[in-house]
């Protein structure tokens, strides 16, 4: 297609589980590495471009609490994960040569900057890819909730959502051969239909700053510079 990209900034939601690639859990060199190279090509196009990881490849408050393991504990562990796979992608994503600032909502001002609204504002217009850490810094949130807020306060034009399918099925499509796959969905459909898509923090965020939330599968290759571009299958969250 040609004419210039509908967007000028951008969230991406990279969750844990997209950078285990085949893995269980962990990460996933290779995957970590084609993660960056997609972004590195968003970027060098000239789209404004911020990420905010999950950390659900290395520790989810809720399956500690699951154990009997205090929840908001488990949840402070789980932020700290979602550090990890910040580092791991800033490093290569320089090493593809972008510039890039990690910053965190629970300080650690020796491995990372502590989140600055405006500063991270200044950081995407001069072009450096911003990844977003430690969730909202909150325990009982999860880093859905920290995506939709972060791209709301970086007024993105759409928050994308890089997941393990192409979109959002009528049920779960690696159950059910006949499930169906959304092309558009409204913000209250999702809630009132319970879609497990992001938690109802998440959509509410979005519904309330008509944030657009896209949703597609991480692990085809190039796939966030081709949804960005409308090609591929994926389905679009909107009013
Ligand atoms: N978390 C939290 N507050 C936040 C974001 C995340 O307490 O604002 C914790 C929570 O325990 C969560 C874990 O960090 O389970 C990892 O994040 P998430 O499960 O959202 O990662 P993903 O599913 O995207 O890999």
């Amino acid at each position: 297609k040609a004419g210039p990209l509908p967007y000028k900034r951008v969230l991406l939601k990279v969750s844990g589980e997209a950078l285990m690639g085949d893995g269980q859990a962990g990460i996933s060199p290779d995957m970590v590495t084609k993660v960056a190279a997609d972004i590195a090509a968003v970027a060098a196009s000239g789209v404004e471009v911020c990420l905010v990881v999950g950390g659900g490849n290395i520790y989810r408050g809720l399956a500690g609490a699951a154990k009997g393991m205090d929840r908001a504990q488990g949840d402070y562990a789980g932020m700290l994960a979602t550090v990890i796979n910040a580092l791991m992608l800033q490093n290569a994503l320089e090493q593809q040569g972008v510039e890039t600032r990690v910053m965190t909502a629970i300080q650690m001002a020796a491995i990372a900057e502590p989140y600055i609204r405006r500063r991270a504002v200044r950081h995407m217009e001069k072009g450096r890819v911003v990844i977003f850490a430690a969730g909202t810094g909150n325990p009982f949130f999860t880093t859905d909730t920290a995506a939709a807020l972060r791209a709301n306060e970086m007024e993105c034009d759409a928050l994308f959502k890089g997941t393990q399918v192409d979109g959002v099925y009528d049920s779960d499509p690696r159950r059910n051969p006949d499930a169906r796959r959304y092309d558009e969905l409204t913000y209250t459909d999702v809630l009132a239909r319970d879609l497990k898509v992001m938690d109802a923090a998440a959509i509410s965020l979005a519904r309330e700053n008509d944030l657009p939330i896209i949703v597609f599968n991480m692990h085809s290759p190039h796939a966030f510079s081709e949804v960005l571009k409308g090609d591929g299958k994926f389905t679009r969250i909107v009013e």
